[in-house]
């Protein structure tokens, strides 16, 4: 599998990171959803406040400041917690959980209420 590499820059308001979409394409799985795994991982950095996740057309911004190996990180945990079956070790999850090469099931970890946390826009 080939995966594009994520590169962030910081900004004023968090970091922006690009090639995020090109890697969920390979995939096969929404950006919403990484975009949403992300927004549960990285802790925010204002105090009573939670990340959130943008997803742009050409980029996604998460309010909080990555470190350079960051969003290549978030990417690694992602496959290993979301698409990589525990049972055969393949990248078959399906998003419904049901491993296509194996067929156990493996429950979703990402907790369904940080979808609040994610908003798409569709212009730039
Ligand atoms: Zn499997």
């Amino acid at each position: 599998m080939n995966l594009p590499t994520p590169v962030g820059t910081l900004t004023a308001k968090g970091t922006t990171i690009v090639n995020l979409r090109a890697a969920t394409e390979v995939l096969g799985r929404p950006l919403e959803h990484l975009a949403c795994f992300m927004a549960w991982q990285v802790p925010s950095p204002l105090p009573n406040t939670r990340t959130s996740v943008v997803i742009y057309p050409a980029y996604v911004s998460i309010s909080a400041p990555l470190s350079h190996e960051g969003p290549r990180q978030l990417l690694v945990a992602y496959i290993e917690n979301c698409v990589r079956c525990p049972a055969c070790k393949g990248l078959s999850r399906g998003l419904d959980g049901i491993c296509t090469q194996c067929g156990t099931q493996t429950p979703d970890p990402v907790p369904p209420e940080v979808r609040s946390q994610v908003a798409e826009v569709l212009d730039d």
